[in-house]
């Protein structure tokens, strides 16, 4: 029964939503904002131990931007990294379980108050699980290599996903959000994890890309969706955390590749430096420009949109008043794609005349 209901919950948001729900922004990057220390392997998952309330106000942050879905902050919230920091596996459990319990509440504290005020534009959020690949565990910068090594096989990845896949249904999210997979095996561990598990909370299972074709281990998306499209748990696929200008033609082969709802959520267009652990400078996509291409992305696709590292509340607002206002969206989408044509056009003119 579960599962029939909750399907309906996430297909009735995005129609709710105008066709495209819109996830929520950077978390980590928002957390530092407001003075967290979250250089450490456990990233923004050390503040489900020193400042839960920050967590809170950050989940508040984006409900008032307009994100439709929250993303818990347990992406790098593992039961191995909270026992290497001397904490016992009940202790993790409890964090993991926290991060849930912390996005519905601030989701229904939320939802109580904008209730109350008639002709809000506001919809009833979801909470999305996070679940960080096995890379993001690992902190070495693998999730954007998908280079696991010979020892982790399938039956590793599994067991590693687990206990907290475990513990988070039982916290009762309303969805799962199994992110930055760098490779076809995490995708299979995951997929063959929620039938074994018979998990029945829908799932959505995103990618990330540092080449703007295939997943980091160098695999096709072709090979990386096998699995997934077998599976009936799984409800969007997509891609996290890779520069907003690989999106499009992303979401075009994605099209091509299954008939699951497509989610997008890339980062701001900075580059993370997995072995310096900084961001590295880069030309960076303002909100103006996450405006204009949300428009696109919803054109071309995706049902759910919304940012990863370093985007922002602001650029949550901007992604949400557009998409939610299809009139000036498509003004805008116009616009844009008239200007790419034409600097295309002048390239190409360039290029021949040399
Ligand atoms: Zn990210």
């Amino acid at each position: 029964m579960g599962f029939q209901k909750e399907r309906t919950l996430l297909e009735d948001l995005i129609k709710k939503a105008g066709g495209c729900a819109v996830i929520d922004g950077g978390f980590a990057t928002q957390l530092e904002r407001h003075g967290a220390t979250i250089n450490d392997p456990l990233w923004s998952a050390l503040c489900l131990i020193k400042d839960p309330d920050l967590i809170k106000r950050v989940h508040l942050e984006y409900l008032e931007a307009g994100a439709d879905i929250l993303v818990t902050s347990s992406y790098q919230a593992t039961l191995p990294g909270f026992l290497s920091r001397g904490l016992s596996a009940e202790e993790g459990e409890l964090l993991l379980k926290k991060s849930v319990t912390l996005a519905v509440e601030a989701r229904n504290r939320f939802w109580d108050a904008v209730e109350r005020n008639p002709g809000h534009r506001y919809n009833r959020a979801l909470v999305a699980a996070s679940i960080g690949s096995y890379g993001a565990y690992l902190a070495d910068g693998s999730e954007y290599s998908g280079c696991y090594g010979p020892d982790v096989n399938l039956e590793k990845l599994k067991d590693f996903h687990r206990r907290r896949l475990q513990v988070l249904v039982k916290a009762g999210p309303d969805l799962l959000a199994f992110e930055t997979i760098p490779n076809k095996l995490e995708a299979q561990a995951c997929v063959e994890l929620l039938e074994e598990e018979n998990i029945n909370i829908p799932s959505w299972i995103c990618f990330s890309s540092v080449d703007g074709e295939n997943a980091p281990s160098g695999e096709s998306f072709q090979q990386c969706l096998e699995a997934i499209n077998k599976s009936d748990r799984v409800k969007a696929v997509g891609i996290n955390c890779a520069p907003p200008h690989f999106i499009e033609s992303l979401i075009c082969k994605f099209k091509e590749l299954t008939e699951k709802l497509i989610v997008v959520y890339p980062n701001s267009g900075e580059v993370w430096d997995g072995r310096a652990k900084r961001w590295l400078p880069s030309t960076c996509f303002d909100d103006d420009k996450f405006e204009l291409f949300a428009t696109r992305w919803h054109d071309l696709g995706a049902s759910l949109i919304g940012g990863c590292c370093r985007t922002t509340p602001s650029t949550i607002q901007a992604i949400s008043k557009v998409l939610k206002n299809p009139e000036q969206s498509h003004q805008q989408a116009e616009t844009y794609a008239f200007r790419s044509t034409h600097e295309n056009l002048n390239r190409g003119e360039r290029n021949h005349r040399r």
